[in-house]
């Protein structure tokens, strides 16, 4: 029976990987390479399982340095962004610094690659998955509410609300109100590495 992977597998055969030369990679990036390819697996797992076809030990990363493992605290910083208006719908986009993509498009041309996904997407999609179990709304990439432009460099992130939500949608907080404590929304109050164990977040 094939595998989910084995589609992953077999372009990883097929790529000339001494044209990688010393360029680190990590799993999600490696898998990024091969984005396209197959369903139903993100990028690190089509990594992961490519990594020994490719023969390269992971370091760190020569595209991202790093950004693809943070994608839990850009989250966070995309929910806590959201926290004070009402909305039912929103989407995550990014704004990716240019010589990072500049990196990557290098690899798909030095490497050859028929249906890589830029890092962008990936981006969009895992920090919109994550939101979306934080905030507890449906993501809508066509019409959303709020669009939550993420700037990962700058750890920043720009709100765009929907112009027919903007009319008195806005929960201005008093001032003068002691800062709240709210069950987080992640753990549901159990404890977890968002709250730190607490259950509770402000
Ligand atoms: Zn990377
Ligand atoms: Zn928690």
């Amino acid at each position: 029976m094939r595998r989910p992977v084995d589609e992953v597998l077999a372009a990883g055969r097929a790529v000339d990987w001494s044209k990688l030369g010393e360029r680190p990679l990590c799993d999600a990036c490696l898998g990024r390479l091969f984005g396209k390819v197959g369903h139903g697996h993100t990028n690190e797992e089509r990594g992961r399982a490519i990594r020994e076809v490719a023969g390269r030990a992971a370091g760190p990363c020569w595209v991202c340095a790093g950004l693809t493992a943070r994608y839990d605290a850009l989250a966070d910083l995309v929910a806590r962004k959201l926290e004070p208006w009402e909305y039912d719908t929103f989407r995550v986009g990014s704004r990716i610094d240019p010589e990072v993509s500049a990196r990557e498009e290098s690899l798909w041309s030095d490497l050859a690659l028929p249906a890589p996904e830029p890092l962008k997407a990936e981006v969009n999609r895992e920090v919109g998955k994550r939101v979306c179990e934080a905030v507890g709304k449906e993501p809508d990439l066509a019409a959303p509410d709020i669009v939550a432009v993420l700037d990962p460099a700058f750890d920043h992130v720009d709100l765009q609300v929907n112009p027919l939500y903007l009319r008195g949608r806005y929960r201005r907080l008093a001032r003068g109100v002691p800062q709240t404590r709210w069950p987080c929304r992640r753990c549901m109050g159990k404890g977890c590495a968002r709250c730190g164990g607490t259950g509770k977040v402000y």
